[in-house]
């Protein structure tokens, strides 16, 4: 396999999980019985450009289907950090009545609901019919559409170029990153701003945040190597921001090559944080597996002891993220009868590949387990806040990444 960036032939691997069912594939109770699809999960980096990627597989429409169940407005969190990123992008780009925001994969609203409510014009890209459907509920306008260069040339023509265009937690996302970097260009006035949000690649090293690496995600990006993307697309990276979401996240605003932009010095500062790092040197990514093989033992040991012991755990978040763990480390319902999760959506399924079921919270009310398994560890402050009742019964929170703790 090439690298999907820069084309260099990839030798160098990073982790290999075995094999797995993508990780939103949350199966129906009538589909227990059938036979599950399974792809390697398997990681490279490119030893040209430093591009972590996954091997080539399947097709994205394979994964992203229209029961995707992933809505971003379950998360409180979440739905704050957009607030406030709306209005500070708001106040830094004079944005107003006559100014146009085009947010990549808008997922259901939740981002740019907040420009609805300032009357700013603003186009949803999403190719997820539901989420889609729940955008439009608030007023949002959504074109179903997987991004790319062809599509931004459409979008371009019929809508305009945007002051603004918002990708979150959607670049490491596409197969075809080239591409989408060169959707970004067609898509930006010529003084516009791009922000892209990311999970940091030097945060998943240095945490070892290997349960955030699935089929999903097909690419983990440093600045650097997001800065050379850009670069080929015709794009410049003129601020960074180190962000707490997610692990671990970057905010990158981009604009043209030669607008009249200056670049912070953010910019070089991150950069050469990556380089202390070691992120573009290959013996930092061929530690990566044991360090992601002892977290797995660690969890699995937990899990048998507590079975040992008669000592109950339910798991809290059926998120994407702790599938790639439990499949790894080959957990089912006898280590882990259950999981709790608020979306409704989700509840009444089951954990792809691992089958354990997926139950409302309220659940937890009337069986307090000794120990609340928190699977989506970046959200642990706020789901220790909403289970606060459990205290009363002794029972702790537990988290496995990037090391196995109770906390
Ligand atoms: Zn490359």
């Amino acid at each position: 396999m090439n690298c999907r960036h820069c084309n260099a032939s990839l030798r160098r691997g990073f982790l290999d999980l075995g094999f797995a069912p993508p990780s939103n594939s949350y199966v129906i109770r009538e589909h227990l019985s059938d036979p599950e699809v399974c792809y390697p999960l398997r990681v490279q980096v490119c030893d040209h450009c430093w591009l972590v990627q996954t091997e080539d597989y399947t097709k994205e429409t394979d994964l992203f289907t229209s029961d995707y169940a992933y809505f971003s407005s379950t998360s409180k969190s979440w739905l704050a950090h957009a607030a406030k990123y709306c209005d500070k992008v708001t106040r830094d780009l004079d944005l107003d009545e006559e100014s146009f925001v085009v947010e990549v994969a808008s997922n259901d609203g939740y981002l740019l609901k907040n420009f609805v409510m300032q009357r700013i014009p603003c186009l949803g890209v999403e190719p997820t019919d539901d989420t889609a459907r729940a955008a439009e509920l608030l007023g949002v306008p959504v074109v179903r559409e997987f991004f790319g260069q062809a599509v931004a040339e459409k979008l371009s023509a019929s809508h305009g170029k945007a002051d603004l265009v918002i990708g979150n937690n959607v670049f490491a996302h596409v197969p075809d990153i080239n591409d989408f970097a060169r959707g970004l260009a067609v898509m930006l006035k010529p003084s516009g701003t791009i922000t892209l949000e990311f999970p940091h690649l030097m945060q998943l090293i240095k945490l070892c945040q290997f349960d955030t690496i699935y089929h999903e995600h097909f690419s983990y990006l440093s600045l650097y190597t997001v800065g050379k993307i850009f670069n080929d697309a015709g794009l410049r990276i003129y601020d960074v921001e180190e962000l707490t979401t997610h692990g671990g996240s970057l905010r990158v605003y981009g604009c043209h090559k030669d607008a009249d932009i200056e670049t912070t010095s953010f910019v070089s500062e991150v950069l050469s944080q990556e380089e202390k790092m070691g992120l573009r040197k290959p013996h930092t990514y061929e530690s990566f597996q044991a360090r992601a093989d002892k977290i797995k033992d660690d969890l699995l040991m937990f899990l048998i002891n507590c079975k040992k012991q008669g000592k109950s755990v339910a798991a809290y978040g059926a998120a994407a993220k702790g599938n790639p763990l439990l499949n790894y480390a080959g957990v089912k319902k006898d280590l882990l009868p259950l999981v709790c999760d608020a979306a409704a959506s989700k509840q009444g399924k089951y954990l792809p590949g691992s089958h354990i079921p997926i139950f409302a919270p309220e659940v937890l009310k009337e069986n307090a387990p000794d120990y609340v398994l928190v699977l989506p560890w970046n959200l642990l402050p706020e789901i220790r806040e909403q289970l606060g009742y459990l205290t009363k019964h002794n029972t702790k929170f537990v988290i496995a990444v990037p090391e196995l703790e109770i906390v």
